[in-house]
């Protein structure tokens, strides 16, 4: 199952690697412990046996996926030399290979000139966007939708910001009457735009949005972690493409190759527009950058030290996997997104489902329909185990009852929140495997509904 032919790549690659070495005297012995290495590693093997099968397409549950083959070597390459991208004396190659694939990033959305750089993800990407909003507009307010992921609030309880969330639309997305209503008090320093959002890939208005920052003048950050990369995808709708479109309009930008962007954990990225925020990192090390008058990323970073095999990785999987329209990168997206609308088709012409809204992303979220909202949530969880059973794995999550007004009927409503099931369709491979999630996940929801209450209730009808 997992894949083994990359290894051969990257000894090849490693003995090239080695080549760059020569000429310096023989190193002797060795590290210690390397006696035991073989049994602690297949010890480590037999412990990493416990997690979901996250690079099979049958794990169609939270937002993992796997990293590229060229990534996970790209990154294990790197790890003989273990370059520190925190200043260029630490790792020359890898500071140029952090600023070519970032440039490459930047293009995606539009911008030449910027100022961006690699992060351990998008929490860390995120806090330093708020952090030049917090010093740009020391003491305003942070605004983010109900929806918008949760580091918001906890950013800006760190930065002592003053937070406050805006109300979401029928579909998830921040609802800009009530933003143009809030913003009439005025006191806003930055609107947090979540393109992409995590529980159900919704994707705020930023259009209308720039609209209100030409009247009030707030800075708008563009939290794309999850979504950025869907700016390549030509089978948005509208309202979804008329955002990414303008994504370049925004002052400050998070994408995360570690989401979308094929990378192993610890790789976000944040852009700004305007390369002058530069000045607000200002720091002395004493010790830091002497090899080089050229920019170390330290000098525009809150992080210090950043691994240099990120960027690699990175660097590697744009070579092999370029960030362009109608590429095969692009393609992978659209891909997720046509599974997601096709196991969605099926959802919805299947009255024993509830669901909410058309994916405008990869992501869906549905519900067994039960006599309430509470049975129906009851029931999500045991669709979610009894899926597990048959291999398939998805994720529960907890979503206001108003997203699904449309679908319910006469539900009763003696909730506000309905546990729902949610599939993030985000590994290429999920469109060749749609029919057989679907014939699990009916297997399974059969099994329930056998089994629960509201099922018997509903047959009995
Ligand atoms: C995942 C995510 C984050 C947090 O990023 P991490 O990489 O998990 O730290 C922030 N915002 C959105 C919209 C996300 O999807």
């Amino acid at each position: 199952m997992l894949d083994q032919k990359s290894f051969g790549a990257l000894w090849e690659a490693a003995k090239r690697l080695d080549c760059g070495f020569t000429g310096l005297p023989n190193l002797e012995g060795q590290p210690p412990g390397m006696d035991r290495l073989e049994e602690v590693l297949n010890t480590t093997a037999e412990r990493l046996k416990d997690n979901y099968p996250y690079f099979h397409p049958l794990y169609a549950g939270q937002m993992l996926k796997p990293p590229h083959p060229v990534a996970r070597m790209a990154y294990a390459l790197a790890m003989w030399i273990n370059p520190n991208n925190h200043a260029l004396d630490g790792g020359r190659a890898t500071s140029a290979m952090e600023k070519e694939a970032v440039t490459e990033i930047a293009a995606m959305v539009g911008w030449t000139s910027f100022l961006g750089h690699l992060s351990s993800g998008g929490t860390m990407a995120n806090l330093e966007a708020l952090w030049v909003a917090g010093q740009l507009h020391p003491g305003k307010k942070i605004l983010a939708s109900e929806q918008a992921h949760y580091t918001h609030r906890r950013i800006s309880g760190v930065l002592q910001l003053p937070f406050e969330s805006v109300a979401t639309d029928q579909l998830g997305r921040m609802d800009s009457n009530a933003l143009a209503t809030r913003l009439e008090h005025g006191d806003v320093g930055t609107v947090v735009v979540t393109m992409g959002t995590t529980a159900t890939g919704s994707v705020d208005p930023l259009p209308t949005t720039l609209e209100l920052s030409a009247k009030h003048g707030f800075r708008v950050h563009a939290d794309a972690a999850y979504g950025g990369y869907f700016a390549l995808a030509q089978n948005l709708e509208r309202d979804a493409r008329l955002a990414f479109d303008q994504i370049g309009k925004a002052d400050s930008i998070v994408i995360d190759p570690h989401k979308h962007g094929l990378q192993p954990y610890g790789c976000g990225c944040v852009l700004f527009r305007d390369p002058r925020i530069g000045r607000l990192y200002k720091h002395d090390s004493p010790y830091t950058y002497f090899s080089s008058a050229e920019l170390h990323l330290g000098e525009i970073s809150l992080e210090c030290s950043r691994p240099g095999a990120a960027a690699a990785a990175l660097w590697a999987t744009q070579r092999l996997l370029p960030l362009k329209k109608h590429g095969e990168f692009a393609r992978g997206l659209e891909r997720g997104r046509k599974s997601a609308l096709a196991l969605f088709d099926k959802l919805k012409a299947d009255s024993r489902f509830v669901t909410a809204f058309t994916p405008e992303l990869d992501i869906l979220v549905f519900a067994p329909r039960g006599e309430s909202v509470s049975e129906s949530s009851e029931m999500s969880r045991k669709i979610f185990e009894a899926a597990a059973k048959g291999n398939l794995h998805l994720a529960v999550a907890e979503l206001p009852v108003h997203f699904w007004e449309k679908d319910l009927g006469l539900m009763k409503r003696d909730r506000d929140r309905l546990t729902c099931l949610r599939s993030v369709l985000m590994k290429p491979e999920h469109y060749d495997w749609v029919e057989r999630i679907w014939e699990l996940l009916s297997e399974a929801a059969s099994e329930v509904f056998r089994t629960s209450a509201g099922g018997r209730a509903k047959e009995s009808r």
